[in-house]
């Protein structure tokens, strides 16, 4: 039997699953799935395989030929995972961004389990309720994407979008405009009012700078939330500090609970998340 790139050769018995993505050596999901799995009692064989775009359709072929019975999928394959599925759940047909499959029969069922992720965190392990919160959504990406209708569904409020690239928060404003949904430019956001909620879903943190927020975009007891966790949150978390935010929250949390939301799609059981929360949160 053909092996996948990578290190499929340990646990052989196991159900094999894995992350795929480029870079990938960092990634916290093995650590966090095989904890689930423990903790469940449920043998399972995770790995992390380094592949860009273009050798994506290969990968998965191998990993299927091997016995690959699901994955995640992360930066920068979310879009390319989805057109390789032969079916796509409703969450990525709004979203068009694919973060876990599932072997299918003979093909691949792509879900997105992010925007899930991230609104379990912020409602269940923050106690931040969501609805009619006036929402700034930095960023309009993959994640941006996932995590919007997943935000709206929780009820937030007016919504504005913005982006370094505006074109693309046009279209995904465009997309949800039913919704009180209504993109505007960078040096438009101090005449924007206060918002409730921002997110931050650029990925501006990792090693770039992001254009200036003003500090009046914050209304009192507002909520700030980046999605990247690390080093890469900390700047946009000083900036809601010293703005004045009530709360500022990374996306470690996020991490965690995309990832038990792909656990439940593979094995039909959601682990207990605050343990494995507490132990990342540790180091
Ligand atoms: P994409 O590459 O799809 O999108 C990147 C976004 O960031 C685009 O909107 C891009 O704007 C914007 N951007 C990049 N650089 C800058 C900059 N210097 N200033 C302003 N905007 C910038 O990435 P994703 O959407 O997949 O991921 C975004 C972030 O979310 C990443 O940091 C990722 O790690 C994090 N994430 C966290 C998850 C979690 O579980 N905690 C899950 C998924 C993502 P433009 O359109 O102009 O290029």
């Amino acid at each position: 039997m053909p092996m996948p790139s990578g290190r499929l050769d340990a646990d052989a018995d196991a159900p094999r699953y894995a992350v795929f993505g480029q870079p990938i050596a960092h990634s916290l999901s093995p650590r966090i799935h095989a904890t689930f799995g423990r903790q469940l009692g449920i043998a399972l064989d995770y790995r992390a395989i380094e592949v860009g775009r273009d050798g994506l359709a290969a990968t998965l072929a191998e990993f299927a030929a091997a016995g690959g019975c699901g994955a995640n999928l992360t930066l920068p394959l979310k879009e390319t995972a989805a057109a390789l599925c032969a079916t796509l759940s409703p969450r990525v047909r709004a979203c068009g961004s694919v973060n876990t499959i599932v072997r299918n029969g003979s093909g691949w069922h792509g879900d997105s389990t992010d925007g899930a992720g991230l609104v379990r965190d912020l409602t269940v392990r923050h106690g931040i309720d969501l609805r009619e919160r006036r929402l700034l959504l930095l960023g309009a990406g993959g994640a941006a994407r996932a995590v919007l209708p997943a935000l709206l569904d929780a009820g937030v409020g007016e919504t504005i979008l913005v982006n370094r690239t505006p074109q693309r928060a046009d279209v995904l404003a465009d997309a949800f405009a039913a919704h009180r949904v209504r993109a505007c430019r960078w040096h438009e956001l101090a005449a924007c009012g206060a918002f409730d909620l921002v997110v931050n879903a650029t990925s501006a943190g990792h090693g770039a700078t992001m254009p200036h927020l003003p500090a009046s975009l914050l209304a009192a007891h507002a909520v700030c939330y980046d999605l990247s966790y690390g080093p890469a949150a900390r700047d946009f978390l000083a900036w809601a500090r010293a703005a004045g935010a009530a709360r500022s929250l990374d996306g470690l949390g996020m991490l965690v609970e995309q990832a038990a939301e792909a656990f439940a799609c593979w094995h039909g059981a959601h682990p207990d998340t605050d343990p494995v929360y507490a132990a990342l949160r540790e180091g």
